[in-house]
């Protein structure tokens, strides 16, 4: 296919899963073309500014009605990044930084944008993480709409698209992905972009196929090419052979159908053939994906990655705050339980932090509950916030990077003068908060057995396990090739924490990208877990596993896979045994 003169098979990462063909309709972005221009006269100022302050309402306007549009849309959720992007324009220091660009240069209002983003830039690419640092798109993604605005608002409109069509683009902002929806775009794919991205979380929650990262796409396809976008597959296939095209089509069908049919697992119970039941959690970043999380069948929130509350702010979040996201999640109903993790932020993470130097290594630096440690006061806000909101429901309070049995008791000692703090108060805290401690960190795997009789529960973060366990930056795609969750000491690890938190009687769960991959469900029911959380979205195939397994045969290849010295040979085994139980799901002709 690839040899084909005419057909071209592109391959980018794909971040929202589903197989769309169509024309192309290629969407040009206004970023290369800024003009520059000095302003002579302060007249000429006085204008420049108001015209400014003029495109920003435009863009405020032009969101707003965006906004009400969607909310007409039958069945779609609210798309909360549209909000973030209105306060963005109506942020004060981000509309004078801009102004003072004009003042301070007499330069054009375009000018003064681009000036004010660059500044931005400068700041967010010293974040370490990769979705804060991300994060510096939706500064930019509001710029491009003053930018737009500044041009008369004609240019750049994704609306121009007129349905139908599959979008390419150096890049999309999460504004452009809401606006495809309306116009029933079928999907899309980018130059750039990443799975964390707002966009490819956005396409991901109104099940767009979608493709990024593809690098060249903008230079390889023209307006009313025919376009494959496998987002499943993380493929582009331009120009495709009338054959190909009948076989994406049948494979559209069958993944519509494998949809319809998995989506009947989401309510059900993850009960196996044999009798054995494994609670299921949905991992969330935001209140606003519990509604879909439910859908989806979570039974609870295995994982609340409260660091995003500290996104996007200019000031610290405060208790209230805090207590008004934890309240939402807690008290949520149809979830039976709600693991809040304290924030997992720190090293160079922490940006607005003048305390925190840049690390060499922030990975292993002053994060997570290394940094809570330190700042105590910041952790103790938070703290007081789960326990406020712990009277509305079940409430597990989970500590990330544990590493020894000192963190785990001082995290512990913080937590109680804070329950004694508020019992002074005469504040009502709930009866059933449980603490449990993330098993990321491979010391904390050898000492799981004095780890457990600290704690209610373990969780088992796998993304950075393995990273730690294999050495291997889970960031760095050179040495990507070498992160393999089925590695024999990955296993180990796992059944190490298992085996100690079962012998001192409390549950171990699993909240790292691992839990969602139906491929490992069998190994990880043969492990023993108690409970798996994952991203909402990928419950229903996970349960479909679960329901049709039995734990004689998960143990079965426990057994087969546990003896073997390699992780290839460990995967094959697993793919093999997949594609015999799961043939429609696993086998060659599986989605
Ligand atoms: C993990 O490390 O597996 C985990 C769930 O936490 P995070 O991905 O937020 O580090
Ligand atoms: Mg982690």
């Amino acid at each position: 296919m690839e040899e084909d003169d005419r057909t071209i098979v592109l391959r980018g990462t794909g971040v929202s899963p589903g197989v769309a063909t169509g024309k192309a309709y290629v969407f040009d972005r206004l970023d290369a073309q800024i003009s520059f221009y000095r302003l002579e006269k302060p007249a000429l100022v006085a204008r420049e500014i108001k015209r400014l302050r003029a495109a920003v309402k435009a863009s405020e306007e032009q969101l707003k009605t965006l906004k009400r549009r969607l909310g007409e849309v039958e069945g779609v959720k609210p798309v909360y990044i549209i909000d973030v992007h209105l306060m963005l324009l109506r942020d004060r220091v981000f509309l004078s930084t801009m102004i003072d660009r004009i003042r301070e240069l007499n330069v054009n209002a375009e000018w003064a944008v681009r000036l004010a983003v660059d500044k931005y830039r400068e700041v967010f690419e010293k974040i370490e993480d990769d979705y804060l640092r991300e994060r510096f798109n939706d500064i930019r993604y509001a710029a491009q709409m003053i930018l737009r605005n500044l041009a008369g608002g004609e240019q750049g409109s994704i609306a121009g698209a007129g349905g139908d069509v599959i979008v390419i683009a150096a890049d999309l902002s999460p504004a452009d992905t809401a606006q495809m929806m309306i116009d029933r775009v079928l999907g899309f794919a980018t130059d750039i972009g990443s799975r964390t991205s707002h966009t490819a979380i956005v396409a991901r929650s109104l099940e767009i196929p979608a493709v990024v990262g593809l690098e060249k796409i903008t230079r390889v396809v023209r307006t009313n090419d025919t376009v494959i976008v496998d987002g499943s597959a993380g493929l582009v296939i331009v120009n495709p052979e009338p054959e190909v095209i009948l076989r994406y089509e049948e494979k559209r069908r069958l993944a519509q159908d494998a949809r319809a049919e998995c989506l009947r697992y989401a309510c059900l119970p993850a009960v196996t053939r044999d009798g054995r039941q494994v609670a299921i959690g949905g991992n969330i970043e935001f209140v606003e994906e519990i509604p879909s999380a439910l859908t989806y069948g979570a039974e609870g929130i295995g994982l609340y990655r409260t660091e995003f509350i500290y996104v996007n702010r200019e000031q610290l979040p405060t208790e209230e705050d805090h207590l008004s996201n934890y309240s939402r999640v807690i008290g949520a109903e149809g979830l039976s339980w709600a693991t809040v993790r304290t924030f997992d932020l720190g090293g160079d993470k922490f940006f607005s932090n003048p305390k925190l130097a840049k690390e060499m290594n922030p990975q292993m630096g002053l994060r997570a509950i290394r940094f809570c440690l330190k700042e105590i006061d910041l952790f103790k806000v938070q703290l007081r916030a789960i326990l406020r909101a712990s009277a509305l429901g079940r409430t597990r309070i989970l500590f990330p990077m544990i590493s020894g049995v000192e963190e785990i008791r001082r995290a512990k000692e913080i937590l109680e003068e804070v329950r004694v703090e508020l019992e002074g108060e005469g504040v009502p805290l709930g009866d059933r908060i449980e603490v449990g401690a993330m098993i990321e960190v491979p010391s904390a795997v050898m000492i799981a057995e004095a780890l457990a009789r600290e704690v209610d529960y373990f969780s088992i973060g796998t993304n950075d396990l393995i990273q730690y366990v294999l050495a291997i930056d889970r960031i760095n795609e050179r040495v990507s090739y070498l992160y393999e969750p089925l590695h024999p000491a990955v296993l180990r690890m796992i059944r190490h924490t298992v085996e100690a938190g079962h012998a001192a009687g409390i549950p171990v769960a699993m909240c790292g990208e691992m839990a969602g991959d139906p491929l490992y469900t069998m190994v990880l029911l043969g492990l023993d877990l108690d409970e798996l959380s994952m991203n909402p979205m990928a419950i229903p195939k996970v349960k479909a596993v679960i329901r049709e397994t039995t734990m004689a045969d998960c143990k079965g290849l426990l057994e087969e896979i546990m003896s073997m010295s390699s992780g290839v040979e460990i995967r094959r085994a697993v793919e093999d045994t997949m594609s015999r139980l799961f043939p429609a799901e696993f086998g060659a002709n599986g989605q």
